[in-house]
């Protein structure tokens, strides 16, 4: 089990409390107002090893790292205009990606899969 410091808790928190999917750098932002004395490299590195011990979903979305407390099955949409990101719900059970992509021989680890768009709020400003 991943030692939960202070720093790891906060974290965990902050993204809990948001379905924006934050970078490194705006989560940075964000900790920083409880825990002031706070490094981004700290960050980074809390971040990776959250990452790695499962407690949340590291997305490479729009050539940008975010990060996502939400551990359920889930796509992602994105805003192509202002980068904001939205979950969107989607079936897309193991056996289907299997059937797909396993007579090529891979053992399926994963998939990664993004929709690409324009926001609500940003269409409204387009007029
Ligand atoms: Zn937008
Ligand atoms: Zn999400």
């Amino acid at each position: 089990m991943v030692r939960m410091t202070p720093q790891r808790r906060v974290l965990l928190d902050e993204l809990k409390g948001t379905h924006d999917h934050p970078s490194a750098d705006l989560l940075y932002e964000r900790v920083r107002k409880r825990l002031p004395r706070i490094s981004l490299g700290t960050v980074y590195r809390n971040l990776d090893l959250l990452s790695e011990e499962g407690l949340i979903h590291k997305l490479q979305l729009g050539g940008q790292m975010r990060f996502d407390a939400d551990l359920t099955h889930h796509c992602h949409v994105r805003c192509e205009q202002c980068g904001c990101v939205d979950d969107v719900d989607c079936q897309a059970p193991e056996h289907v990606e299997q059937a797909f992509i396993a007579p090529n021989g891979y053992r399926i680890t994963g998939h990664r899969f993004e929709w690409v768009g324009v926001c609500p709020q940003c269409q409204e400003q387009n007029g």
